[in-house]
C-alpha cells in the first residue's frame, strides 16, 4: 500500500461513510495515475445505499438545523483546525491519487481551511429581512435550510470542489450526501468524511458514497433529497439537469470552460508568459478555469511564444517541487492526444510537447491555432497552451466570446482601463484584469455563463442563495374575522 494511505486511521477501508463507517462487499480501487498501482479500497455504493442516506440524512436535518447556532459554528472551527494539523497527510493521499503536485495539494487544503472558517461565520450570519405590512401585523422573511443536499463532484481538486459545497450547505442548517468522483474517493470524499466525524459531526448529516454515475443519478430523483449542487463536465451536467429538473430538484451546475487569457500589445511579456504558463500547465490543465485560449496581439506574437515555448519545454524537464504529473487516466490522455492530433492536421503547428509517456502529457504548445480548429473549440482539460493571433482589441472580444462556454477571462496589459474596456465586453462569470484565469478565493461568487453553468453561483455570497431558500412569515396577535 502507498505510503500515504498506510495507517491504522485510514477508516474507510473497503467501507463507506453512512450512519458511520460500514465496510461493503463490493469495492473500488483506489489507482494512484502516477504509478497505475492499486493503493487502497473504498465501498461501492449502490442506488440502494443512496436511497437509504437520503432518507437518514431527511430525518437527521431537522435536529441538526435546529441545535444552538454557536454549537454549529464551533463544530466547524474545531472541523478547519483539525485539517489545519492533517494538511501534510492530508497533501500526501491527494498527490498520490490524483496525480496532483504537493503545491496544488497544499492549495487546495489551505483555501478548504479558509473556507471552513468561512462556514463557522454563517450560523451566526442574519440572513432575513422585516417587511412592511399590515398594521398589526408582523411580516418577516427568512432563509431557511433546504433539507437535504446532494453534491456530486469531480476528480481534479477533489477536496476543495467537495469541500466547497459540502461546508456552507452544512453550515447552514442541511444534511449532506456527497457522491465523489470513483477515481478519487478517498480525497474527494473520505477525507471528508473523516474530518466531520472527528470534529463531532451528529450521526446521519453527513453520508459520503464512493459510486459511478448511477449513485449520482440515483440521487437526482430521490424524494428526500431537495438540491443537487454539481461539479463536473457539461455533458453530464446537462443529464444531471434533465433529471433532476424533471424531479423538480433545486440545481446547481458548475461546469465546463474554454476561457481566454488574452495578451495586449502593450503586455510585459515575460509576466505574460508566465501567466499564460500558469493558467495553462497549471494541474497539467485539468481545471475548469484552465487558460484554453491564449489570444495575443500580432505584433508580440513572436517574443511571447518564445518566452513560453521556453517555460513549456523546462517545465517538462523538470524535477522535484516542478516534477510535471500525469493527467488522471488513460482515456483524459487519450482525449487531449486526439484534440493536438486533430489540430495539427487542421494546420497548426505542434510548437513544442506532444507525445506520451506513461499517463504524462507534457506542456504543450500548438501555433497558429484558428477558430475552425478543435483546439480553439473544445475542452481539452490537458496542458495544451492554444495560441491564436489578434488584430486589435475588438477582435480580442470576439474570438474570446467564440464560444458557448462562459466561465473565466484574464487580461494582460500596462493599462488597466483598456483591459477593462476588453472585459467589460466578455460573457464570463470570472473576470481578471492583470492575472490569468485560474482563480479562487473562496470569498467569491463562483460560477460561469452559458454552457458553463446554469446561472448559480457558489462562494462566498452565494452562499445562502445556493443553499437556502426564503420562508416568508407572518404574525398578529390574533386571527383576524373575514367577511365569510
Ligand atoms: P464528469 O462530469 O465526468 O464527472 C463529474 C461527477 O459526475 C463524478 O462524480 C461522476 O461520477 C459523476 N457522474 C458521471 N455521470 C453521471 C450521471 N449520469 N449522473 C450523475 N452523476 C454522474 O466530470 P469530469 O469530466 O471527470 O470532470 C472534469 C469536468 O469538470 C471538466 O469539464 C471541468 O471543466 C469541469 N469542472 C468544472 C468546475 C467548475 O467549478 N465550473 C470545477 C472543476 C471541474
Amino acid at each position: 500500500m502507498d505510503g500515504a494511505f498506510a495507517g491504522p486511521d485510514r477508516k474507510w477501508r473497503d467501507s463507506i461513510y453512512s450512519s458511520g463507517w460500514r465496510k461493503l462487499g463490493s469495492t473500488i480501487d483506489v489507482i494512484s495515475p502516477g504509478s497505475g498501482e492499486a493503493i487502497d479500497r473504498v465501498g461501492a455504493a449502490t442506488g440502494q445505499e443512496a436511497a437509504e442516506a437520503a432518507a437518514k440524512a431527511a430525518a437527521a436535518q431537522p435536529g441538526w438545523a435546529a441545535l444552538p447556532y454557536d454549537d454549529r459554528a464551533r463544530l466547524f472551527r474545531k472541523a478547519a483546525g483539525l485539517l489545519e494539523g492533517r494538511m501534510q497527510d492530508y497533501a500526501g493521499i491527494i498527490m498520490a491519487e490524483s496525480g496532483s503536485g504537493f503545491g496544488k495539494a497544499m492549495f487546495e487544503l489551505s483555501v478548504a481551511v479558509r473556507l471552513l472558517y468561512e462556514a463557522a461565520a454563517m450560523p451566526t450570519q442574519s440572513p432575513g429581512l422585516v417587511l412592511p405590512s399590515q398594521p398589526g401585523r408582523i411580516s418577516l422573511c427568512r432563509r431557511q435550510p433546504l433539507g437535504v443536499v446532494g453534491v456530486i463532484s469531480p476528480f481534479n481538486f477533489p477536496f476543495y470542489l467537495s469541500m466547497r459545497a459540502v461546508a456552507p450547505a452544512l453550515a447552514i442548517g442541511n444534511a449532506v450526501v456527497l457522491k465523489p468522483d470513483p477515481r478519487t474517493s478517498v480525497s474527494g470524499g473520505m477525507l471528508i468524511a473523516s474530518l466531520f466525524d472527528d470534529a463531532g459531526l451528529p450521526a446521519d448529516v453527513l453520508h459520503v458514497l464512493p459510486g459511478g454515475g448511477d449513485v449520482g443519478a440515483a440521487l437526482c430523483t430521490d424524494p428526500h433529497v431537495a438540491m443537487i449542487q454539481f461539479t463536473g463536465s457539461t455533458r453530464t451536467g446537462r443529464l444531471i439537469g434533465k433529471l433532476a429538473g424533471e424531479h423538480l430538484k433545486k440545481v446547481s451546475l458548475e461546469l465546463g470552460g474554454k476561457n481566454s487569457l488574452i495578451v495586449l500589445d502593450d503586455a510585459d511579456l515575460d509576466l505574460a508568459a508566465s501567466n499564460a504558463a500558469w493558467g495553462a500547465y497549471l494541474h497539467q490543465g485539468q481545471i475548469c478555469m484552465t487558460a484554453g485560449r491564449i489570444l495575443v496581439q500580432s505584433s508580440i506574437i513572436e517574443p511571447f511564444t518564445e518566452r513560453l515555448a521556453k517555460k513549456a519545454r523546462d517545465l517538462g524537464a523538470g524535477e522535484g517541487d516542478h516534477a510535471f504529473g500525469p493527467l488522471i487516466n488513460q482515456p483524459q490522455l487519450a482525449h487531449a492526444d486526439d484534440v493536438v492530433r486533430r489540430t495539427v492536421d487542421a494546420g497548426a503547428k505542434l510548437l513544442v510537447g506532444g507525445g506520451t509517456n506513461g499517463l504524462v502529457y507534457p506542456p504543450t504548445v500548438l501555433t497558429g491555432v484558428t477558430p475552425d480548429m478543435p483546439a480553439f473549440r473544445e475542452e481539452i482539460f490537458g496542458p495544451v497552451a492554444v495560441i491564436t493571433p489578434f488584430a486589435d482589441d475588438a477582435e480580442a472580444v470576439r474570438l474570446a466570446n467564440d464560444t458557448e462556454y462562459g466561465l473565466s477571462a484574464g487580461i494582460i496589459s500596462k493599462s488597466v482601463g483598456r483591459a477593462m474596456a476588453v472585459g467589460e465586453r466578455l460573457h464570463v462569470g470570472l473576470l481578471h484584469i492583470n492575472d490569468q484565469t485560474v482563480n479562487d478565493e473562496v470569498l467569491n461568487p463562483f460560477g460561469g455563463r452559458g454552457i458553463s453553468g446554469n446561472g448559480t453561483s457558489i462562494g462566498g455570497p452565494a452562499n445562502w442563495d445556493e443553499f437556502s431558500q426564503w420562508q416568508w412569515v407572518t404574525i398578529k396577535d390574533s386571527a383576524p374575522a373575514y367577511p365569510f
